[in-house]
């Protein structure tokens, strides 16, 4: 298997019913079966090219979670209709009543939320920990613990998860390592670092429209079809089903992620850069100020930089929203959560997608109420974007 994701993804060739280069949009929420001794096969183990029911898989997901599975270098893939149900599906079929996860603090809000106030109702614990602190993490592995979690590049403080030491501590201690990878696609392949699950929202940089919400989750054929058994599978059981006619336009648009992602990180670099020559606090991997530049150098795969999210600090909550406002004003981007789009967004987490956060708990990860997350859109004129960016900044601070 070649090294290269963009190169796996443009092998996997699948045609229409008809020979188009595309492959066919399946139109049927169910499938029909010539006999009916298949059909009680089908129920009883996955037969190849056989479809069943679409909750259970139909052929365009199919198609887009083979070509997930080339990005990650997995066996297999699910995708799912959500980040959130890619995320939920893979941790309740991974944790159950009495056993504990130990989670990085700084995930996603709605993974956050999950793991604190909805995953207790089922006996479920999680130790939230700085997952850069391996020390901490061993001192609270126990009997129970079933889980590592954490996000290659963290939300929203980007920070990096050293993945292969992470994974030395998994296999000790029999645990299941679970990796969200959703903003760093192609920059890092954390199955091949160790990750033996990675979890993905698809609406982000994989999708990179906008016009859709999804999840994928990315592991070996026998934590996939676990997620999908029609007995305890909690896809199948829970329900988080990707639309065929979305299935096939993210498809589509994996084909184009690899050019779009050196485009977002060239771009985010020449952002972060800038930004720390006007003297401010900014967190972007690419920075040798950031305290895991050289983790993340050892990590990435080459040729796709250091992908497009970075972080600054105005200060206080104030200043960010005038900021905000003012770059909207300017036409830098929008004023919206969410990432991975070919437009630059922009929000402040500690108000928005970090929210969920307790502000004790911001105040320790180190998250100012001030912090201005970019997702650096793919502007063909970088540097007239900053200019307005430095405007808006000036203008306020
Ligand atoms: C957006 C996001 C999710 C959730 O994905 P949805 O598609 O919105 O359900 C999970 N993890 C990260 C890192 C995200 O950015």
């Amino acid at each position: 298997m070649t090294e290269n994701p963009a190169r796996r993804i443009q092998d996997y060739q699948v045609f229409g019913e008809f020979g188009e280069v595309n492959p066919s949009i399946s139109d049927g929420a169910t499938f029909t079966f010539m006999t009916a001794d298949k059909m009680t096969e089908l129920f009883s183990a996955e037969i190849e090219g056989c479809f069943l029911y679409s909750r259970h898989l139909n052929p365009s997901g199919h198609f887009l979670s083979q070509s997930l599975a080339q990005l990650e270098g997995t066996e297999d893939a699910q995708v799912m209709g959500s980040g959130m149900g890619a995320i939920t599906s893979a941790l309740m079929q991974l944790a159950k009543q009495g056993d504990e996860i130990i989670s990085s603090r700084t995930i996603y809000g709605g993974t956050y939320a999950f793991l604190k106030n909805f995953f207790p109702q089922f006996g479920v614990k999680t130790h939230f920990v700085d997952i850069t602190n391996l020390e901490l993490i061993k001192s609270l592995i126990n009997e129970n613990t079933k889980v590592l979690y954490c996000e290659s590049i963290s939300n929203p403080l980007l920070e990096v998860a050293n993945l292969p030491e992470l994974r030395k501590i998994a296999e000790e201690h029999n645990l299941t390592l679970v990796v969200d990878n959703t903003f760093s696609p192609m920059v890092i392949s954390p199955k091949k670092l160790g990750a033996h699950v990675v979890v993905y929202s698809l609406t982000k940089f994989i999708n990179g429209m906008n016009d859709a919400v999804a999840g994928a989750v990315c592991g070996d054929h026998s934590f996939i079809s676990s997620l999908k058994s029609v007995n305890d599978g909690a896809a199948m059981l829970l329900g988080p089903v990707l639309d065929p006619i979305r299935a096939s336009m993210i498809m589509k648009n994996m084909h184009t992620l690899h050019v779009r992602m050196k485009q977002h990180s060239s771009n985010a670099m020449y952002v972060a850069q800038n930004l720390e020559k006007m003297g401010l606090r900014v967190f972007y991997p690419g920075l040798p100020s950031h305290p895991q530049h050289e983790l993340m150098k050892s990590l990435m795969n080459p040729n796709y930089g250091f992908s497009g999210i970075i972080a600054f600090d105005a200060g206080t909550a104030e200043n960010a929203k005038k900021i905000m406002e003012r770059m909207q004003e300017l036409k830098v981007g929008y004023f919206a959560v969410s990432l991975g789009f070919y437009k630059t967004l922009f929000s402040s987490p500690g108000s928005s997608t970090s929210s969920e956060i307790p502000q004790e708990e911001q105040d320790a990860m180190g998250m100012s109420p001030g912090l201005v997350r970019f997702s650096v859109g793919l502007d063909d004129d970088i540097e007239e974007s900053f200019r307005r960016i430095k405007q808006a900044i000036q203008e306020v601070l």
